[in-house]
């Protein structure tokens, strides 16, 4: 299993951080984890098969977290001859945000011409795929009103995915002792903000779920991901801890390994 970061990066324009995607290769399942703007040209260059994506998992609905999902479905539409099944993930009002995004768009997002899977996850809900061995768990976070962290359960191991956060222990037990943490770190301290993290807020949460690794994601200018890595470590997280980058591909095998 591997997992792959195609878009580190926020709202920002930046060529090199695209924002919010991350990619998981079971085998069986090949999951996006949000699917913000650049996601398409990051799948191109970082060699994934995008053909063959199994689930989307969006986690709220700010442009940086699904802004391309739209692009990616006219893709599969027109792009190539697909007959497996696609199953798109979303938090509460996905049903309806889908619904819109067709008015808006037009037939492809519901009619790509392979069937399409619309899963609306609850907080504190699990999806089970048991043909191809995924379990997805969401759970809230304070972030905005209908905002999601995922944790994703396969081939022995689990990952959690933050997507946008605020400081919150109820997320940090649902996350506990996952093996890969993939978490936010928008704000730089001190902030009195409490709808995203920054790296003492970070930190906090990671030393309380005790990854094997922790990935550091979404950093906003004029902060850049080793920056925030080392302000993490300053304030009190003495795990593994990775600067999440573009191209960042991690197996998970027995051991872990970071490339
Ligand atoms: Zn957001
Ligand atoms: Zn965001």
């Amino acid at each position: 299993m591997s997992l792959t970061i195609l878009g580190s990066g926020t709202l920002f324009p930046n060529h090199r951080r695209h924002a919010a995607a991350h990619y998981i290769d079971t085998g069986r399942a090949k999951i996006l984890f949000d699917c913000g703007a650049g996601t398409l040209h990051g799948l191109s260059e970082h060699s994934i098969d995008w053909e063959g994506i199994t689930h989307v998992a969006i986690t709220h609905y700010h442009t940086d977290h699904v802004g391309e999902l739209s692009a990616l479905l006219f893709a599969l539409k027109h792009g190539v001859l697909r007959e497996e099944p696609l199953t798109l993930i979303g938090p509460p009002g996905f049903t309806v945000f889908i619904e819109r995004l067709e008015a808006a768009l037009g037939t492809h997002i519901t009619d790509p011409g392979f069937e399409l899977r619309i899963v609306e996850l609850g907080p504190g809900e699990t999806y089970l795929d048991s043909e191809r061995a995924v379990q997805i768990r969401s759970f809230p976070t304070p972030h905005s009103e209908e905002s999601v962290a995922y944790r994703f359960e396969g081939r022995g191991s689990s990952i959690g995915y933050t997507g946008d956060t605020g400081p919150s222990e109820e997320l940090a037990a649902f996350l506990f002792s996952c093996r890969v943490l993939i978490a936010e770190c928008t704000l730089t301290d001190p902030t009195d903000m409490k709808l995203h993290l920054s790296p003492a807020s970070l930190a906090r949460m990671a030393q309380r779920v005790q990854p094997e690794l922790l990935v550091v994601t979404h950093v906003y200018p004029p902060a850049d991901p080793d920056e925030a890595v080392a302000r993490v470590a300053e304030c009190g997280f003495d795990g593994r801890i990775v600067a999440g980058v573009d191209g960042l591909h991690i197996r998970l095998d027995e051991f872990l390994t970071v490339a």
